[in-house]
């Protein structure tokens, strides 16, 4: 039976009078991929960071697992298995690979404060999650754009997330980069849920098990890749975009 990993209930943020997310509510079910499309400016990243504690919300209510997270810091959530990326890469230029997914691999460790020696069963199992084990010894900042994307998406792995949060992840990739990356973003879907703000619709309609359309901080529709494919108000919406 389906289960719901996150229900999101009425959320609400208002900057000021403006409401750039404005009572919008769905579910997402366990091991899906839950896309969130719609125009520039419609709350999507807003509403990935309320969903990931960054920003406390208006008004509303989201929970997690059953439990209600509303006022849970983005720690807390972290803790509790919620990982999120960012719409640009966030890694750290100037160390390696390796030593990347080596900090974000000892973040979750219980011995971090006490110096323990590297993980190196878990940094190579990093590396070999996110697709750079041939990369291990190259710095961040000689990565290409895809490959950054993929280091950011193995340092939020290592944190060992059950639910994950995506922020245009294929964004300004080229067209390989971003077959590699949908192949990545596959495999990671097979044991997680995944939350998917992108823009890319053929991505979207090769990769989404449900759609909300925002559109104005809103939901227009939530549904099937198909049902939204055949939404006159979602065409309406993407007037000019190919919707293919
Ligand atoms: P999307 O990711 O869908 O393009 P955003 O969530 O980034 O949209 O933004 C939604 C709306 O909220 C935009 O109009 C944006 O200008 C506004 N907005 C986002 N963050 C802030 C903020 N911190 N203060 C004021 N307005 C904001
Ligand atoms: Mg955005």
């Amino acid at each position: 039976m389906a289960e719901a990993v996150l229900e999101i209930h009425a959320v609400t943020k208002r900057f000021g009078e403006f409401a750039a997310v404005d009572g919008v509510s769905f579910s997402v079910e366990r091991g899906t991929i839950h896309a969130v499309i719609g125009p520039n400016g419609a709350g999507k990243s807003t509403l990935l960071n309320l969903l990931a504690g960054e920003l406390p919300a208006s008004l509303g209510r989201m929970v997690f697992r059953g439990q209600d997270i509303t006022e849970a810091t983005a720690d807390r959530r972290s803790r509790l298995g919620i990982g999120r990326t960012y719409q640009s890469p966030n890694t750290f230029p100037g160390l390696t690979c390796a030593e990347c997914l080596w900090l974000a691999v000892q973040s979750r460790s219980p011995m971090r404060f006490f110096g323990s020696p590297p993980n190196e069963a878990r940094v190579e199992s990093a590396l070999q999650s996110c697709g750079l084990l041939a990369r291990a010894a190259s710095p961040a900042q000689e990565l290409s754009y895809g490959e950054q994307r993929q280091l950011e998406m193995g340092m939020v792995l290592a944190l060992e997330p059950s639910l994950l949060l995506l922020d245009e992840p294929l964004a300004g990739l080229g067209h390989d980069e971003a077959l590699e990356l949908v192949d990545l973003l596959r495999k990671i879907a097979r044991k997680r849920t995944l939350v998917l703000v992108e823009h890319d619709m053929d991505a979207v309609f090769a990769l989404a098990d449900a759609v909300t359309v925002l559109v104005g901080g809103r939901v227009l529709v939530t549904g099937t890749p198909g049902e939204i494919r055949n939404s006159a108000e979602v065409r309406d919406v993407y007037l000019g975009e190919e919707l293919s």
